[in-house]
């Protein structure tokens, strides 16, 4: 095999995560003669997204960033760039029990800072990525590379195989290939997961009033319905949100087959017409939600991070959030690792990074699950406590500051 199909680490997959990955390693081993290669079915192309083809219109897949996120984009000087094209910071959230009267507003000035979080098309950032990406030339991409075999080779490398036939060999193989992870499945690594028996419709809508940088939540018995602001790049009239609303599969076949005018509707009425009326939306998405995580992190010399690792529910927008921790751990576990004399498949540093995420995303998961269930409880006196439970956090500072800084990654 040949040097350029010789690698140090091979990243599988070129998500959000992935990219974020590969430039986290180069940034931590600038002076290291480090071989990295990302591999991925397809080449991402700035150039077909939504914002640079109709610069008017926005992208159905947006991600809630925390400030932790932004703050490793700005690491990799990515976050400039995103925030350059378009991105649209919130700085209130307001959660309500649709079936009761509790709620709780949460605002960026109550834990001192300018904004909770900022609102960003996956497909923006991931141009800011696929850019930054390019111009690191010693990163070789592997694209298309549509992964089909992985296996153990000589010297405790790993042995990829790609659809067509082209192979390469490497020290450390790095899953970031999402959801149905092909790295996960082929390794026969153990994961726990559940149909959570919801699926998700996103699409972008504009309403009678202005969001006021706000993203709400509406949680009802069927599932969470959430409108999450988005920003014009020229004069923002604040009236365009994203929203994911997550419910029962029949229910969620039923809004899909509605007319533009019907399904408006009767987002507006289970949205309680916080923002007046739904004047229009765009095409609607389907995407149903399973729960997932993998019961190890690595094994031999392949490790998992991003939702190749864990999925959970999009009602906290942690998915991406979560990811991104992954890459901060393991980059900095591997660099640590390397200039300290180690091989980067080392199974101490993989342990490492294991011991660190692992309880960390599955709090997190079990957190969702809880308020899942939570919220599908019609009982009165669940209903009741659930609604009381909100009120009152939302007049306890300490608790509801604590609360908030967690949702925003400061904690
Ligand atoms: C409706 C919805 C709303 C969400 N909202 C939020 C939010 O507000 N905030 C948030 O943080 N998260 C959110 N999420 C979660 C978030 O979208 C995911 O966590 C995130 O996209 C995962 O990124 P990833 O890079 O791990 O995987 P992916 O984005 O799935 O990337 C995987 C990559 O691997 C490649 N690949 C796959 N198979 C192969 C193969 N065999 N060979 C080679 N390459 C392969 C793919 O082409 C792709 O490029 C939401 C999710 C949903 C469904």
């Amino acid at each position: 095999m040949s040097a350029e199909t010789e690698f140090d680490v091979v990243i599988a997959g070129c998500g959000l995560v992935g990219a974020s990955m590969a430039l986290a390693l180069r940034h931590r081993l600038r002076h290291n003669d480090l071989r990295i290669a990302v591999a991925d079915r397809q080449a991402f192309d700035p150039q077909q997204t939504v914002y640079a083809q109709f610069p008017d219109q926005f992208d159905a897949r947006v991600s809630a960033l925390t400030l932790s996120s932004q703050q490793l984009l700005s690491e990799l000087d990515v976050w400039n760039a995103a925030t350059a094209m378009r991105v649209s910071p919130y700085q209130d959230m307001l959660v309500w029990d649709g079936e009761g009267t509790g709620s709780i507003q949460f605002s960026a000035s109550e834990v001192a800072q300018s904004q909770l979080g900022t609102i960003a098309e996956n497909s923006v950032v991931l141009t800011a990525l696929t850019n930054q990406l390019n111009a690191e030339r010693d990163i070789v991409k592997l694209m298309p590379f549509t992964i089909e075999s992985v296996q153990r080779a000589d010297h405790q490398q790993v042995l990829l195989t790609a659809a067509d036939g082209q192979q390469c060999r490497t020290k450390l193989l790095i899953g970031a290939d999402g959801a149905n992870s092909r790295v996960r499945e082929l390794m026969n690594f153990t994961t726990r997961e559940w149909d959570y028996q919801h699926t998700a419709i996103v699409t972008t809508v504009r309403t009678e009033l202005p969001h006021g940088h706000t993203a709400y939540q509406r949680f009802m018995a069927t599932g969470p319905l959430a409108f999450l602001p988005l920003c014009q790049t020229e004069s923002d009239e604040q009236k365009f949100c994203s929203i994911v609303w997550s419910c029962v599969p029949e229910r969620a076949e039923e809004l899909m087959t509605l007319s533009d005018e019907e399904f408006r509707l009767q987002l507006g009425r289970a949205f309680e017409h916080k923002l007046g009326m739904i004047e229009w939306c765009d095409k609607r998405m389907q995407l149903p939600l399973r729960q997932r995580h993998a019961t190890e992190y690595y094994r031999d010399s392949v490790v998992l991070i991003g939702d190749a690792a864990h999925t959970i529910h999009p009602l906290a927008g942690q998915g991406v959030n979560l990811g991104l921790l992954d890459v901060e751990v393991l980059a900095e576990e591997l660099s640590n690792g390397v200039k300290a004399g180690r091989q980067i498949n080392d199974p101490i540093l993989l342990s490492r990074y294991q011991r660190k995420r692992r309880g960390h995303n599955l709090g997190m998961m079990w957190l969702m699950e809880g308020f899942k269930h939570l919220f599908a409880q019609q009982a009165p006196p669940i209903q009741w406590l659930r609604n009381a439970g909100l009120s009152a956090v939302d007049n306890m500072a300490v608790i509801k500051n604590q609360l908030a800084r967690r949702a925003i990654g400061l904690d």
